[in-house]
């Protein structure tokens, strides 16, 4: 890109309106002094292609992918790393100076580097991990856990089959517990995570048994609307170390904003002020 085009930045998803990046992006591109926009777009599933391919000519050096886009991004984009392939969805595009499109996953890293800061006493081998759901944010909980090197990864769904996909895919570190049972599982737990929707507004209370939880025990909520869910007041009752979902949003946007505007921007309480 030449020295005099300003670089842009957005998210794209259908809706996305309600999306709370372009926010967290702008506020680092001000308190940065960097010359840069981070827009939403709004862009229909059949329109995705032809919109990849003008933005880099607008002046466009990357994107966030949401909902509906992530999976399809796998097929479009013309390299995938290792960890999106895995995940099975890229959220991170970069349009590279020879024009090809790179996505990756970013919201493994957003995952871990949210427990490492707000819980530093966590060692993810420690003990076996719960993970509540088995959806696509479950997969890249999954991934990242593995990585860290969770001995064991128990994963509880209401769908059964879903979970077992998941071990499938992912093999013998991970089990499946019914979701009925799932308060056994986690009373076993070095580290607990929801990655279902329940305990979001508008969304059904989690209700699995809490009854098993023991201090020290490491509760993550990927849900951030409400910050305090009933898994995280339940956790801090009884002596855990709760950590709301917000830092994941957060820091799983720091690697695209680095990439893109050549500055890696700091995550603190101003940040999340920004998103509250
Ligand atoms: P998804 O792929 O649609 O998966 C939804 C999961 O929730 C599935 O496991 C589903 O179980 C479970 N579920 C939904 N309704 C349920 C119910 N009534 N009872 C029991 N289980 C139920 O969604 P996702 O993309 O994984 O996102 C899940 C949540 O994580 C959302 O709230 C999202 O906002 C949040 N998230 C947060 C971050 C962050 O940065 N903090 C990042 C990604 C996602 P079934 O398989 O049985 O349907």
């Amino acid at each position: 890109m030449s020295e005099d085009r300003i670089p842009l930045a957005g998210v794209m998803g259908h809706p996305v309106a309600h999306s709370r990046s372009p926010r967290l992006h702008g506020y680092w591109l001000r308190r940065l002094g960097l010359r840069g926009h981070y827009v939403p777009l709004d862009v229909a599933p059949g329109d995705l292609r032809d919109v990849l391919a003008s933005l880099p000519k607008a002046g466009f050096v990357g994107v966030n992918v949401t909902i509906p886009h992530k999976e399809s991004m796998l097929e479009i984009a013309d390299l995938v790393t290792d960890r999106a392939t895995l995940i099975g969805a890229a959220n991170t595009l970069t349009f590279q100076s020879d024009g090809r499109i790179r996505a990756d996953n970013t919201d493994g890293y957003g995952f871990l580097e949210n427990l490492r800061r707000n819980a530093p006493a966590w060692q993810p081998e420690a003990g076996p991990a719960v993970v509540l759901g088995a959806g696509g944010a479950a997969r890249a909980v999954i991934v990242a856990l593995r990585e860290a090197g969770t001995p064991e990864i128990v994963v509880c769904n209401r769908t059964r089959g879903r979970a077992e996909q998941l071990r499938q895919e992912f093999g013998p570190r991970l089990r499946v517990e019914d979701w009925v049972t799932a308060g056994h599982a986690i009373a076993e737990a070095a580290t607990v995570v929801n990655t279902t929707s329940l305990g979001m507004v508008g969304q059904p209370e989690l209700r699995v048994s809490l009854d098993g939880l023991h201090p020290g025990t490491v509760v993550n909520d990927l849900v951030y609307t409400p910050l305090e869910t009933r898994l995280l007041r339940v956790a801090r009752e009884k002596g855990c170390v709760a950590v709301d979902g917000l830092g994941m949003l957060i820091h799983q946007a720091v690697p695209g904003f680095e990439r893109w505007f050549g500055c890696r921007p700091e995550v603190d309480a101003a940040t999340r002020e920004v998103l509250l």
